[in-house]
């Protein structure tokens, strides 16, 4: 067995050593976990087991975008939570249909199909992309291209889809239909089209891929090129949506609307949730029987990302995030413009990547979790900064300095 990891400033605890054991020994091992145990969150903050408080500016990953236990959820998932948990979808529910009518006319979408993840979410989107564009023009169609560096999620064809070889290694025969475009100009899009494209998909800002995102002028681009070619254009929104880039979707704010959005990471705040939202001519290919999910839109779950939507949708919310958001951004680029190892800041909204000259975004993302600050990683040399939609500014400045102190 390896060596348990030991936390700096966090004594070791046999308790602590316990669920290390407990976890080494019976989960399988796929994730390299940070070796502290959270058993609370509030707000912008979580505690770990010896009462350690960190300032959560990993949101889960994008998950909890209203921070942890934010009232009105928990209210409206307990209240829930006494009614009804599960009924399955032979049922009618009124959360999943009032949820339904709410997320597509925030969206500007027309149906929605739900799902429990965000690689379900684009592997309905794949499969409603193919049956449409099968019934109108023909069998020999179904290919879907995607980008470089992107990210679509664990299921077998959505590493397909995903477009980098790491997350593809060891799992072959892969399914086919898959093509990647190498670089986001017309040009490389033109050349990995084949006569049997039906659809591109694109995260309107690459998450894991390193915080990458696209210029709008390419973004507008590729909707008029889809429109011309009728290629379905299907956004992954699944980390960049419920409100964290400044907008409902990250489209709204780039002006390029979309035929098939997915979302899911925020979308309940913290319960299991994806969506697969598209406009009423492609949705009419999921025809009764074509497609389904056990758990998809259940009641707990709806409640939950109605009272989310209320929140975000709420008049001045997401003004808010788009202050924090200048706010941020103009802390980043004076930390930037003072150290020679930040090469990059890259982001959207509360989504941002600061890129260094070295592969060393582990171990910083380390030393900020000793002065408590959790961050992610996107790649091997970029920090990712997720922080709740609810940040204020006191908590901005707070985690720059010890952003600055971990970067040494
Ligand atoms: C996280 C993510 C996924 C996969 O979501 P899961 O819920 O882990 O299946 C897909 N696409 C994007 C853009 C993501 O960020």
């Amino acid at each position: 067995m390896p060596e348990l990891q030991k936390v700096a400033t966090h004594e070791l605890t046999s308790e602590d050593v316990q669920v290390q054991v407990l976890d080494r020994e019976n989960v399988m091992q796929t994730y390299a976990r940070q070796p502290i145990e959270i058993v609370r969150g509030e707000g912008m903050h979580v505690f770990d087991d010896q009462g350690k408080k960190y300032l959560d500016f990993t949101s889960g990953i994008a998950v909890c975008g209203l921070g942890h236990c934010h009232p009105a959820l928990v209210a409206a998932a307990t209240d829930q939570l006494h009614q009804l948990w599960h009924i399955s979808n032979l049922y009618l529910t009124a959360p999943q249909a009032e949820l339904a009518a709410r997320l597509t006319s925030i969206s500007d979408m027309d149906q929605v199909f739900f799902s429990n993840s965000g690689a379900e979410a684009n592997e309905a989107a794949i499969k409603l992309s193919r049956r449409y564009s099968k019934q109108k023009y023909g069998a020999h169609k179904g290919e879907i291209l995607t980008f470089m560096h992107s990210f679509h999620g664990r299921t077998l064809a959505t590493i397909t889809a995903t477009a980098q070889p790491k997350y593809q290694e060891g799992f072959g025969p892969l399914p086919g239909g898959f093509r990647y475009i190498e670089e986001p100009t017309i040009q490389s899009v033109k050349s990995a089209v084949t006569e049997k494209t039906s659809a591109i998909m694109i995260e309107p800002i690459q998450g894991e891929g390193g915080v990458r995102p696209f210029s709008t002028e390419f973004l507008h681009e590729l909707r008029d090129f889809c429109t011309r070619m009728g290629f379905l254009l299907i956004f992954d929104e699944v980390q960049t949506g419920a409100g964290r880039t400044g907008t409902w979707l990250a489209w709204q704010r780039l002006s390029v609307k979309p035929d098939i959005v997915t979302m899911a990471k925020s979308l309940a705040g913290g319960l299991p949730m994806g969506a697969t939202l598209a406009t009423e001519e492609v949705a009419q290919a999921f025809t009764p029987g074509a497609h389904g999910s056990t758990f998809g839109g259940n009641p707990v779950a709806a409640r939950a990302a109605l009272a989310l939507i209320d929140v975000v949708m709420a008049p001045g919310f997401l003004e808010h995030v788009r202050r924090r958001e200048q706010q941020l951004y103009g802390e980043l680029v004076k930390l930037a413009a003072t150290r020679s190892d930040i090469v990059d800041v890259r982001g959207l909204g509360l989504m941002w990547g600061i890129q260094l000259k070295t592969a060393r975004a582990g171990e910083v993302v380390n030393r900020c979790r000793d002065v408590g600050l959790l961050v992610l990683t996107a790649g091997a040399d970029t920090i990712r900064l997720l922080p709740p939609l609810i940040v204020t500014s006191k908590e901005i400045e707070l985690a720059i300095s010890l952003l600055q102190e971990a970067l040494g």
